[in-house]
């Protein structure tokens, strides 16, 4: 079956141990604002247009079928259907498209190119997104032909999936890197769009499991950045009873997909976080008894 995949990434290695291969693909229950995926969110393709490319020549605004660009190519997302017209017309590549749909095995060939890095560093593929789990059977398909070559399997998760798929899904991976945002309700829906309930169900859910999952806290100024929100975040862990919990500081890596895809980036400006400037925000876990790493 096919999965609507907008990158696959080669010898990554902040997602999960050793060197692996990320594939990301589309569709997403959050908006959060600090997003550096935004052409993730929308489960279906969408065109980006690049106006340093752009040489302003109007063919695609003509070669859509459906009328969806307009004058100064501004692009209608609700009605593109994302058949990529455009994209093969435009002659300065200033159009293109995030999102793909590729079948299962296609994906599994391009993993395999590098099987024997994945063996000699302990390393593997990560499904990511968006959410992956919203693709369920094809994460499912997948993760079957992956294992069948024995190559492990990691999931870089929101959790934000109803618990019927979650529950039939995570045990299929081999890791869960598994995001917790907040402790607090409703700075997670200020912050993200959605409440953490279900969310923290499923990481709980997880756990009592004996599932092999690495809590993350992406670290986001003006959200979860205080020490006040580290120890709320470790006080929920140490409840739960993980040891082992990963920072991930903010930075700005995806301040430009925003303009591509011409939407408004909220956290524009907001200067990047570094390890050294967590040192007490990780003191924090370290004082729960958490083995805090970055
Ligand atoms: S969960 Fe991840 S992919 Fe989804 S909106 Fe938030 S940052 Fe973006
Ligand atoms: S992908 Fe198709 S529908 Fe969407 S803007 Fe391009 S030509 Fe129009
Ligand atoms: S076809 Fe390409 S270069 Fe021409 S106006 Fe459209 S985006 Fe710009």
């Amino acid at each position: 079956m096919k999965g609507n995949i907008f990158n696959i990434q080669k010898f990554s290695i902040h997602d999960g141990p050793g060197i692996r291969t990320t594939v990301f693909l589309k569709g997403c229950p959050l908006r959060c604002k600090w997003c550096s995926n935004p052409e993730s969110q929308s489960s279906d393709t969408q065109i980006t247009w690049d106006p340093r490319k752009c040489i302003g020549c109007g063919t695609c605004i003509s070669a859509c079928p459906n009328g969806c660009i307009s004058e100064g190519i501004r692009i209608d997302h609700d009605r593109c259907v994302g058949c990529g017209t455009c994209v093969h017309s435009c002659p300065a590549k200033a159009l293109k498209a995030e999102g793909e749909l590729l079948e299962a095995e296609d994906v599994l060939k391009t993993c395999l190119q590098d099987q024997v890095f994945y063996l000699e560093s302990g390393g593997g593929v990560t499904l990511s997104g968006g959410e992956c789990m919203c693709q369920s059977d094809f994460c499912t398909q997948l993760i079957d032909l992956l294992h069948a070559h024995d190559i492990s399997v990691a999931a870089e998760t929101t959790g934000c999936i109803g618990s019927a798929v979650f529950r039939q899904l995570a045990p299929c991976f081999d890791l869960l890197l598994f995001d917790v945002k907040h402790y607090d309700p409703e700075m997670h829906l200020a912050g993200t769009g959605v409440r953490n309930d279900g969310i923290l169900e499923n990481l709980r859910w997880a756990f009592s499991r004996g599932l092999n999952v690495l809590p993350r806290i992406p670290v986001i100024p003006g959200f979860n950045s205080r020490i006040e929100d580290a120890r709320g975040i470790a006080a929920l862990l140490k409840d739960i009873g993980f040891k082992k919990a990963q920072l991930l500081p903010f930075h700005q890596f995806g301040e430009r997909k925003y303009e591509l895809l011409g939407r408004e980036y909220a956290l524009k400006g907001e200067k990047a976080l570094h390890p050294e400037d967590l040192t007490a925000y990780r003191q924090v876990f370290l004082d729960a008894s958490i083995d805090c790493t970055f």
